[in-house]
């Protein structure tokens, strides 16, 4: 197993390093909340917005097509690029820095609601310390610009070499380009490294399918869904990594 050694963990973001309290909103009421951000913001800028309903359901309808769209391909949806085509086909014509504007408002929302397991940072940097090459792969409308703010907040973004978001990659998990993107800029092989998240078929299925260990964060209240999946390891909580990953490392890197 010699040059084969485990060296890497990537982690999933949402559920996995954040705590969403068990409380994810609905999608409906979320998408509306954040378009309403977005048509404050262009209707403040003084552009001559249509009425909330048009413009909420020509945006929404534009996301929601482009979703569908995409899904059947492991494709991830850019809602940067959402929001400029559907805003440019309501006759606005902003500005390169207000359509920024209209992204951040567009996630501000999430990045307020976002929390951290209380045991996400110690075990991240205990990880570090113990020589690992941390990553982060996520599914996400958002791209880097958007989640690297929050990170920093939290605390955590430079704790990772590298992260990656659908919305940057083109391709969600489990489709195994978003996989190979992430190991390609770490510079490890999918055999030196682990992730580690918690859905068995976008998490644990899409690192299996490339070759990588995968490790199921257990959500407490959720009953699995695609329990034929059978992850490398069941962790409840984070801070039972790093043993984890030392017994596996002692072992020479073969399967527990
Ligand atoms: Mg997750």
């Amino acid at each position: 197993m010699a040059g084969r050694q485990l060296r890497a963990v990537l982690f999933d973001l949402g559920e996995t390093l954040l705590d969403v309290g068990g409380a994810t909103p609905d999608y409906a009421t979320q998408s509306q909340r954040d378009l309403r951000e977005v048509y404050d913001y262009v209707r403040e800028c003084g552009h001559p917005v249509p009425p909330w309903e048009v413009f909420h359901n020509a945006l929404a309808g534009l996301l929601f097509s482009q979703w569908r769209a995409r899904q059947r391909e492991g494709r991830a949806l850019d809602v940067a690029a959402v929001l400029r085509e559907g805003i440019g086909a309501l006759g606005l014509a902003l500005s390169p820095d207000e359509l920024t504007e209209c992204l951040r408002r567009h996630y501000r929302s999430s990045d307020e609601s976002a929390m951290l397991h209380p045991d996400a940072l110690p075990t991240l940097r205990e990880l570090r310390a113990a020589g690992w090459t941390l990553g982060l792969i996520s599914n996400s409308i958002w791209p880097a610009t958007c989640h690297d703010e929050t990170l920093a907040r939290l605390g955590i973004r430079d704790l990772f070499a590298v992260r990656l978001y659908s919305a940057d990659a083109g391709y969600q998990k489990p489709h195994p380009a978003i996989f190979q993107q992430a190991l390609a800029a770490l510079q490890v092989s999918p055999a030196e490294a682990v992730y580690v998240g918690d859905r068995l078929d976008a998490d644990v299925a899409g690192a299996h399918a490339v070759g990588m260990r995968g490790i199921l964060r257990v959500v407490p209240y959720r009953v699995e869904a695609n329990a034929e999946i059978i992850p490398d390891a069941r962790i409840e909580t984070l801070a039972e990594l790093p043993a984890l990953l030392a017994r596996w490392s002692a072992t020479g890197g073969g399967m527990p």
